[in-house]
């Protein structure tokens, strides 16, 4: 099984002809609410591009939007036992304006996901000692994620942890990680560097902060995986990009899904580069996740 802890956002999308200046007021968008936030889009990318039981830990709110979020991941199949559900608390949101050139602006109200707590975790106990791998994002506090990593590391689950958004971390954490997954600026941002071409000296730099195996997602370059077992650039595939939203989750819920199945390190790293590749052809967040059966043969 594979247990998924963190954030559950409603992406509230509106498309506008361009980003509107300071007290300006732009009409002709089209407005359309997707299921996001990395926490539950990772687990949909695991539950619809492999065949492992996946379970989720997280917290919406008792309003419409957490009702629908819930629903949305019980119905790509995943237990949802571990979703909360807080009363008088609002489901977390992420506000997504896309003018014409494909640009986002963001802004998060955490809400629910910022109430995910350490005994949210104690709770889910029985389920984490089923789990084989643990992932784990930063969209929820960070004492939580802390705990969590501790909890798994010491039950000797392999634990995935995405570090987005870019944070500095506490010293001793990483060396409890398996698989560190940073994009470009969040490994500058662990490091406490400026972001560098050198990823392959950033990902050893990161192993030797402790994680055993680092991937730096370089969007449409690829991957470059330092690995146990030696280092090497994982070309993505060629395709025509119109909506790059989570496509950093789709490539972690595939890579997962893989490994969980009982693929190496660099076959589960193909998978998810492939379902990323489909993904970033389709708008939105889980609506862009595709399906295995939907993946090319290798
Ligand atoms: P996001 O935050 O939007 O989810 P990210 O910054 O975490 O993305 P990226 O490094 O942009 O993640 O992308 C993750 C993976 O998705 C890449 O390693 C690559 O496999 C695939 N990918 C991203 N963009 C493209 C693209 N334009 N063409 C092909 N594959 C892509």
């Amino acid at each position: 099984m594979i247990v998924v802890i963190g954030s559950i956002n409603m992406d509230l999308v509106l498309r506008v002809p361009r980003m509107p200046l300071p007290g300006e007021t732009l009409s002709g968008g089209a407005f359309r609410t997707i299921p996001g936030g990395k926490g539950a889009n990772q687990a949909v990318a695991c539950a619809r591009l492999g065949r492992s039981a996946v379970a989720m830990i997280g917290c919406v709110g008792d309003d419409a939007f957490g009702a629908t979020l819930r629903a949305a991941l019980a119905a790509d199949g995943i237990d949802v036992d571990h979703v909360s559900v807080l009363p008088g608390v609002a489901t977390g949101v992420a506000s997504i304006l896309v003018d014409a050139d494909g640009q986002n602006s963001i802004v998060i109200a955490g809400g629910a996901n910022d109430q995910l707590t350490p005994a949210h975790i104690d709770a889910a106990l029985p389920l984490l000692a089923r789990a084989s791998i643990v992932v784990l994002q930063l969209e929820t506090p960070l004492d939580t994620v802390r705990h969590a990593i501790a909890t798994a590391y010491g039950m000797g689950k392999t634990v995935v942890l995405n570090p987005a958004p870019a944070a500095r971390l506490p010293a001793g954490l990483l060396a409890q990680v398996d698989y560190l997954v940073p994009n470009e600026i969040e490994a500058a941002m662990l490091l406490g560097a400026a972001a560098s071409d050198d990823h392959a000296g950033s990902a050893a730099a990161l192993r030797a902060m402790g994680c055993r195996n680092v991937l730096v997602t370089l969007g449409a370059q690829g991957v470059h995986a330092a690995l146990a077992d030696g280092s090497r650039d994982c070309p993505a595939r060629a395709v025509t990009a119109v909506d790059t939203t989570a496509a950093g989750d789709t490539f972690i819920g595939g890579f997962v899904a893989a490994l969980a199945g009982g693929a190496d390190p660099a076959s589960a790293i193909d998978l998810g580069q492939r379902a990323a590749a489909i993904g970033v052809t389709r708008h939105g967040a889980q609506t862009s996740i595709p399906y295995l059966n939907e993946l090319e043969p290798t």
